[in-house]
């Protein structure tokens, strides 16, 4: 086999996004293509350098990384006997070229997949393929966060459209009230585990159906509500028609929740409302109300009219699914009810979270005391290998040794201790100086100009993460003479890097980041505290390896987990935080706690 050919065959499983020897081979082949294309491996290959391509040094690496990849994807499943699982969400973030992702949710969904890759789980992934992805963020002249969406070219990324054994596309069609829509897919090969990507997108649908699926949470309500209609009964229309065998269902968050009146349909003459219980488990994130999706009766009951008809119920019935009080005409329908009546287990994503979305629906279930409430935990964890940067990977490994394949075992982490205190240190200044690097090459290409004073020898601060107003991202600066007196210490010095987006109709999460630009413009702060545009997967990466301290102060207990702070452990960074989310879990008391804060929770 020729190195191109190894390497598109390569190209085509994101095994490279948690594999860096892989990636750069990619990117030596035409660093301006796979720079521009934001960091895609395909489209550097199309573009590729024939001088490198040809070079016996290149082809000797493409065989090593090639060699590494078929062990991988032929290594040993988990015991077959294991349930075969669909995992629903409506968004992936597996790597910065596919932004399929707006924040913690996808991330995590991501990872998950890889995980499960990892360890050879029987997974198979539903998703939406949302073509313009999460926005691109910029700036106006006043501060004001403006979105920019670019679509997906197909063709530079290792999408696949899913097609029969005739070599024609795979259509399944739902219906939006009682209008058909047709549905194609797209897979996406993530190690050895396959996520499929509905589309609506295509010459089939009327245009203004084809624009459906194009953008991550819409604010129509009725385009919300459709996509929820495509992503849950049409995923598993198109698990069927595919014949893939599923033993249980897990829905991440409520968005896919209409899985279970497809499941109900199917069960009509079996297994019913028991027999869909019986396959499902749903997982509930965040504790913030408005983060769930309700919907208006009028517009259930209208989208879903056809499957309404063939389960043969009423309206009352059919909306009692998603309600507290079936009898309450006025109450919305709220899709995280549809998932926990309709699930033979629940579960937050931490301890903390757990208990708080236990108080969250005990309504639901009014006659059982609160810890009673079926909903238990399961805590988010990150997939250590593709948040841990190259030089992470390297150093460890002296220490360590193949870390990688034995991150389960605590005996392996115990080593860390055996680091000396020097080559930590040399090992922490050589990841803020590829950070430096990083901030100064990315803020000269941003759409404003801010000073940047940055010091490879400050302490470097981050925060990075989705600007929701409970995140609380100004909260550092809320007596501004006492956080100029912190960062103006020659003695001392301290920088802050922040970054992150904010929904474009979340105007109080924009006000958030308009604050924090103008507080990188105040003479006190100017080139000390750095906002870096369009915070993406590459960027998290960066500022995860290179932050001194990772800065967390939410609005307790807002986090459902949080699990940025998780990424940062590994690089030897600490994990400043609120005792939220999933950080009373790892806090010992000795690791980052704030002195006047109680510690004994
Ligand atoms: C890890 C990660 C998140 C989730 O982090 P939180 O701590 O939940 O805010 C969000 N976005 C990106 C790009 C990430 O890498």
């Amino acid at each position: 086999m020729t190195p191109r050919r190894k390497l598109e065959l390569i190209g085509r499983n994101l095994w490279w996004s948690w594999n860096p020897e892989a990636l750069s081979l990619f990117r030596q082949l035409n660093p301006g293509a796979f720079d521009a294309s934001g960091n895609s491996p395909l489209a550097a290959l199309r573009r590729a350098d024939s001088d490198v391509l040809d070079s016996s040094d290149f082809a000797a690496r493409v065989d090593a990384a090639f060699e590494k990849f078929e062990t991988y994807m032929s290594g040993a499943s988990v015991d077959s006997s294991f349930p075969s699982t669909a995992y629903f969400c409506m968004e992936f973030g597996l790597h910065e070229s596919l932004p399929l992702y707006s924040g913690g949710l996808g991330i995590l969904a991501g990872d998950h997949l890889k995980a499960a890759s990892d360890v050879g789980l029987p997974l198979t992934a539903v998703g939406i393929f949302l073509r313009d992805g999460y926005f691109k963020q910029y700036f106006d002249s006043r501060n004001r966060q403006q979105d920019e969406y670019s679509s997906i070219d197909v063709t530079l990324h290792p999408l696949e459209l899913v097609e029969d054994e005739e070599g024609n596309p795979i259509i399944v069609t739902v219906h939006l009230g009682s209008m058909p829509l047709d549905l194609r897919a797209w897979k996406l090969q993530v190690g050895r585990v396959e996520l499929y990507l509905l589309d609506a997108d295509f010459d089939h649908n009327a245009y203004e159906y084809r624009t459906l699926t194009r953008r991550l949470y819409q604010s129509s309500q009725k385009t919300r509500i459709r996509q929820e209609i495509i992503l849950g009964i049409g995923g598993i229309r198109l698990l069927r028609t595919m014949d893939k065998s599923i033993d249980v269902y897990h829905m991440n968050e409520g968005h896919c929740a209409f899985l279970t009146l497809e499941l109900l349909r199917e069960e009509q003459n079996s297994g019913g409302e028991e027999g869909v219980r019986s396959k499902c488990v749903f997982t509930t994130h965040t504790p913030v109300m408005s983060g769930h999706d309700r919907f208006e009766p009028k517009l259930v009951t209208s989208e879903l009219i056809l499957i309404q008809k063939h389960l043969g119920i009423s309206d009352k019935q059919l909306l009692s699914y998603g309600r507290v009080n079936p009898s309450d005409s006025a109450e919305k329908f709220t899709m995280t009810i549809l998932g926990l009546k309709m699930s033979r287990s629940a579960n937050g994503v931490s301890r903390l979270n757990g208990e708080v979305a236990r108080r969250q629906w005990h309504h639901l279930y009014a006659d059982r005391a609160v810890e009673d409430v079926p909903i238990k935990h399961v805590t988010n964890g990150i997939h250590l290998p593709t948040w841990a940067s190259p030089a992470a990977r390297e150093f460890l490994s002296v220490y360590l040794g193949d870390w990688e394949s034995n991150r389960h075992q605590k005996s392996v982490w115990s080593r860390v201790g055996l680091i000396p205190d020097d080559e930590l240190w040399r090992y922490r200044c050589d990841l803020r100086e590829r950070l430096v690097e990083f901030i100064r090459d990315r803020t000269r290409r941003q759409s404003f100009v801010q000073e940047v004073d940055i010091d490879p020898d400050a302490l470097t601060i981050g925060f990075a993460r989705r600007f929701a107003s409970y995140k609380r991202a100004p909260l550092f600066f809320f007596d501004l003479d006492r956080a100029a007196k912190l960062l103006s210490n020659p003695d001392r010095p301290v920088q802050i890097i922040y970054a992150g987006k904010a929904h474009p109709a979340d105007t109080e999460g924009q006000a958030l980041i308009r604050r924090i630009l103008e507080i990188t413009h105040m003479e006190a702060f100017r080139g000390k505290v750095i906002y870096l545009e369009d915070y993406n997967m590459q960027i998290g990466r960066m500022l995860v390896s290179g932050c001194d301290v990772w800065l967390n102060n939410p609005r307790r207990p807002y986090e459902a987990s949080g699990t940025s702070g998780q990424k940062v452990a590994i690089h030897g960074g600490l994990n400043l935080s609120i005792l939220d989310g999933w950080w009373p879990e790892g806090f010992n008391r000795h690791n980052g706690c704030l002195a006047h804060q109680r510690c004994d929770k």
